[in-house]
């Protein structure tokens, strides 16, 4: 954690964007801040503010100078964000006011916030637990409709419930092997193996789910990365600012001029698409050219989707061929469409294979190209209930836990003793709590003695 200021202190932060705007809200949080605000209020005594109210009046500086007319909203902890005291100042949304402001409470004992300090406390003090704080990160950086979904489902806990569930379901197992070591010698067995069996593969089944999700997650979070290819001239670049609907790519008539790649972001249906348009495939002449295709081979290698496009007019199906086997296409998906059918009907053969037909530049079937990009990439979304990982430190977190599950699995086969038993149980736990930001061992010694009490 790079927090290394003290966590205790008041802070101060603007809540809102930077610049000019109707109104601009300031946050002030911490244990003692009523009587740090006090002296720079004019209106209502803050000593008698009530929780969740709104008072209007002036900052006044240290001079008594009104710096500017405000609503103040005060939350009183634990009810708030954080859990502590919360000032928030809405004020006029000038920077010149804002710094004032800001800087008249810098002056005057309460510091600057620290990115991200206000999440940071609130998890700190219990109001969520830390999937849910990154989601809020999340939250904030969501550029898709999908993905602000994602973020809230997370942030209201769906994923830390389910994580919980398993955890619980361990808990218990654990416990009762704990208490088998307790016994030492006497042979006891309080945890049946056969059950556990059956919960271990059920926890397995569970994680393989939520790792599978991880894919479609990430998907929805930073988009399907996606290359636009194909030999010069075939309209790739009219393509890409039909998708836009602007003109953002240059388009040209001299074959090979899209030398450097260009990534658009394209939203289809809330599923944020980014389109790299390419240089052409096509044996380099000139040293600008070969970059572009080297740079096609990168993108084609890091693409998780490509759109082949051709000239209707000008490329035979033989041809088309060769260009897709000359490239390595393993484990991508792929659609071939022919451009240009504004100056050709689409060939039999091609409407065989299943090839669609678009013009790029008459604006002809872009809406069914892009239900087409749209069902390829996303055939499988899950359950509309299900829960979806969008975050690689969970995903790296599940992925842990499922290898010591394998291995009390494996442990349950060979007969292995209770001990290595309960350790691998154990750093399953402590996998699926670094998830939720729990740890492992506290849980396990309250539980034991909740639920075994047994007057020992
Ligand atoms: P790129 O090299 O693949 O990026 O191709 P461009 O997008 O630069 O297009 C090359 C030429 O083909 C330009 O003159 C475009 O106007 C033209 N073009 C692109 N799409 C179509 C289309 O659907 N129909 C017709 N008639 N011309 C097109």
């Amino acid at each position: 954690m790079h927090f290394i200021k003290n966590l205790k202190e008041p802070i101060i932060a603007l809540a809102t964007a930077t610049g000019v705007a109707a109104i601009s809200v300031i946050r002030i949080s911490g244990t003692q801040i009523i009587p740090l605000f006090q002296p720079f209020f004019l209106g209502k005594n803050p000593e008698k503010f009530k929780s969740h109210s709104i008072y209007l009046g002036f900052i006044i500086d240290e001079n008594g100078k009104k710096l500017d007319q405000v609503l103040v909203s005060f939350f009183k902890s634990p009810k708030s964000y954080t859990k502590e005291d919360v000032i928030e100042i809405s004020c006029h949304g000038s920077p010149f006011i804002v710094q004032e402001i800001i800087s008249l409470f810098l002056r005057n004992g309460i510091r600057l916030a620290q990115k991200g300090e206000f999440t940071l406390r609130a998890f700190l003090n219990g109001q969520m637990d830390l999937s849910q704080a990154e989601a809020v990160a999340d939250l904030i950086a969501a550029n898709s409709e999908k993905s602000v979904q994602l973020a809230l489902d997370q942030m209201r806990g769906g994923f830390s419930k389910e994580i919980s569930l398993l955890r619980e379901e361990l808990i218990h197992f654990a416990s009762l092997i704990e208490l088998e070591l307790d016994f030492g010698e006497e042979d006891v067995e309080f945890a049946n193996r056969a059950d556990l069996e059956i919960l271990v593969q059920k926890l397995l089944t569970k994680i393989n789910a939520l790792k599978s999700s991880f894919q479609w997650g990430n998907v929805i979070k930073n988009g399907v990365q996606t290359a636009l290819i194909g030999r010069p001239n075939a309209g790739k670049s009219t393509l890409l600012n039909a998708l836009l609907n602007e003109e953002r790519a240059i388009v040209s008539e001299i074959p090979g001029t899209t030398r450097d790649t260009i990534e658009e972001l394209i939203h289809i249906d809330g599923i944020p698409f980014r389109f790299i348009d390419t240089a052409g495939i096509r044996n380099a002449e000139d040293q600008i050219e070969a970059l572009g295709i080297e740079k096609t081979r990168e993108k084609i290698a890091t693409a998780q989707l490509l759109i082949y496009l051709f000239d209707a007019e000008l490329v035979s199906m033989d041809e088309v061929q060769k260009d897709l086997s000359a490239l390595s296409l393993e484990g991508k998906s792929i659609l071939v469409v022919a451009n240009k059918i504004d100056l050709t009907e689409l060939a039999s053969d091609y409407i065989r294979e299943g090839i669609m037909g678009i013009s790029a530049k008459e604006k002809i079937k872009i809406d069914s190209l892009k239900q087409k990009i749209f069902d390829l990439v996303l055939s499988d979304i899950p359950e509309q209930d299900q829960t979806v990982i969008s975050n690689l430190r969970h995903y790296e977190a599940l992925s842990l836990a499922e290898q010591a599950l394998s291995q009390v699995e494996n442990g349950l086969h060979n007969a292995r003793s209770g001990d290595f038993l309960a350790m691998d149980i154990r750093h399953a736990l402590a996998y699926l709590g670094q998830i939720t930001g729990e740890v492992g061992v506290e849980d396990l010694l309250e539980h034991i003695f909740s639920k075994f009490c047994i007057g020992k």
